[in-house]
């Protein structure tokens, strides 16, 4: 991540705005759980795994139906995603600490341009991959590495 804030700076002048990296089970537990009150299909829909995305869904809907409110899902939620990095098994890059969002509202589109080639540079070497539109709060750009 180093060596890409750094190419955009050269490029830019400009440091990047970084708005999430490494990401604990209750943040995402409490994200995820904002998907999950639109159903199951929006929370399952965002993930690549949906092995464990229909895990820590079950454990909203069970959370749900017994009435335990906002915070009960989201701990329920949080619990299962815990159990799943103990096993390295992670539903989000975030949480693994291989990801971070860069926020890109306020790049203007040289500097998009930029940071995209940077991220292609820096990513050749390191597999990973970019992706422009993930779901979920502001615009950005989502870098991830692959391991
Ligand atoms: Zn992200």
């Amino acid at each position: 991540m180093i060596r890409i804030a750094y190419g955009y700076y050269l490029l830019t002048g400009r440091e990047l705005e970084v708005t999430s990296g490494l990401r604990t089970a209750d943040k995402q537990a409490r994200e995820m759980r904002k998907k999950a009150t639109h159903g199951k299909s929006a929370l399952i829909g965002l993930c690549k795994s949906a092995k464990l995305a229909d895990d820590i869904w079950e454990a909203y809907d069970n959370a749900h139906k017994a009435g335990t409110g906002e915070r009960g899902e989201t701990e329920a939620m949080a619990a299962v995603i815990r159990d799943q990095v103990n096993k390295r098994e992670y539903v989000s890059k975030h949480l693994s600490g291989y990801a971070f969002d860069v926020r890109n509202r306020t790049m203007n589109s040289c500097e998009r341009d930029s940071f995209e080639a940077v991220v292609q540079e820096v990513l050749g070497s390191l597999h990973g991959h970019l992706i422009e539109r993930e779901p979920g709060g502001e615009p950005h750009f989502h870098v991830q590495f692959d391991r």
